[in-house]
């Protein structure tokens, strides 16, 4: 779908891309993964490769590419080519007075630098800069935003749609698909991972896949969903009690609540990333639960379900204003289950704003 209101998002960030090349002294570049290619240009087919040379920018794609690619992509000649893209990109760059050409060294596979290599003068070297589309993708813009806060809307819409009708005797997996059938049927073009519905001991493995255990009296359900919108995803859990919950599952849940918004409450922009995760940790350890806690606080989104910055252990990265991270503490303990709390947070400027609204106080299902 094409972006009219910002005709020149693309070239905007083609720009910045440019001149992050600039600093580490490379002209050209060669992005071949296709999520920074969608960041880069607007285009979404599932083959393409954008290249940034020393007078423009080019999008290469095979025949049944071109007439999409014409449709979407902003800031950029589109090229058909029949055959190798790698070998197309390099023709090009050939024409241009790179020295030095950059390549995405966490993406390229080693047969396509040959190739590349190949199709290159031999007066340019290539030079790897994985990450630094990622890094450009970091602080989104308002538009980015607008689609993040869309995705968050809807996961908590169908969450609480769903979380009404619980009860013992429904199938995780029927559960499962009864969310991403939602969620598609009210305007996500897909989910950003398999939905997580795990509960009683299972709810005990933070990554559990819906299984067909059918849902029990007096169990910890957990479930972790996220839309997508226009490429962008959310990322949302929530914990429910199916019954009465005895006074140790109130006290883990509350906890688990209560690190979540201690979290929550220090994101600011420019503080750093492990404040965050240490501001979790530090709840969860004071009631002597440190230990249950056993991965990290969170991670950014995006176009990927899980980019930088990470909310993990000593990590010194400033929240820059603009990036949005997921808050979601959780302890896990064998036998009697998991509980974890996760929202997609916003950073700003003076503080955050949690996207994903679906309650956490009615946790309590009887
Ligand atoms: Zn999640
Ligand atoms: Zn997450």
């Amino acid at each position: 779908m094409k972006a009219p209101d910002l005709p020149n998002r693309f070239l905007a960030r083609q720009q910045k891309l440019r001149s992050v090349l600039e600093k580490h002294g490379i002209q050209s570049l060669v992005v071949s993964n296709l999520t920074n290619v969608y960041y880069l240009t607007g285009f979404r087919g599932s083959a393409g490769l954008f290249a940034l040379g020393t007078g423009g920018a080019a999008l290469f794609v095979d025949p049944r590419y071109t007439l999409q690619a014409h449709e979407q992509a902003q800031g950029v000649e589109v090229h058909e080519h029949r055959g190798r893209l790698l070998q197309g990109a390099g023709k090009w760059l050939e024409g241009g007075r790179a020295r030095r050409v950059g390549y995405d060294d966490h993406y390229l596979t080693c047969a396509g630098f040959r190739e590349l290599e190949a199709a290159l003068p031999k007066r340019c070297a290539l030079r790897p800069v994985g990450g630094l589309v990622e890094e450009l993708r970091v602080v989104k813009d308002p538009t980015e935003v607008g689609y993040i806060r869309e995705a968050a809307r809807l996961t908590s819409t169908v969450f609480e749609e769903v979380a009404e009708r619980l009860r013992p005797g429904l199938r995780e997996s029927d559960l499962a698909a009864e969310i991403e059938y939602r969620l598609r049927k009210q305007g996500a073009e897909g989910v950003a991972f398999e939905t997580i519905v795990a509960s009683g001991p299972r709810s005990a493995f933070p990554h559990a896949r819906p299984s067909s255990k059918l849902l029990k009296k007096n169990e910890l359900v957990i479930f972790d969903l996220g839309a997508i919108i226009s490429g962008y995803a959310a990322d949302m859990t929530r914990t429910v009690f199916l019954g009465r919950p005895d006074q140790r599952v109130k006290r883990l849940y509350n906890a688990v609540l209560d690190a979540q918004r201690h979290a929550t409450a220090r994101i600011v922009a420019g503080r750093r990333a492990g404040a965050i995760d240490a501001a979790a940790r530090r709840e969860l350890a004071r009631r002597g639960l440190g230990r249950y806690f056993t991965h990290s606080t969170g991670h950014g989104v995006g176009l990927d379900i899980h980019e930088r910055p990470r909310l993990a252990k000593g990590e010194r990265t400033p929240l820059p204003a603009g990036c949005v991270v997921t808050v979601e503490p959780g302890v896990y303990l064998e036998g009697l289950g998991g509980i974890r709390i996760e929202d997609t947070v916003l950073v700003n400027e003076g503080g955050s704003e949690v996207l994903t609204s679906a309650p956490k106080d009615d946790w309590i299902i009887s």
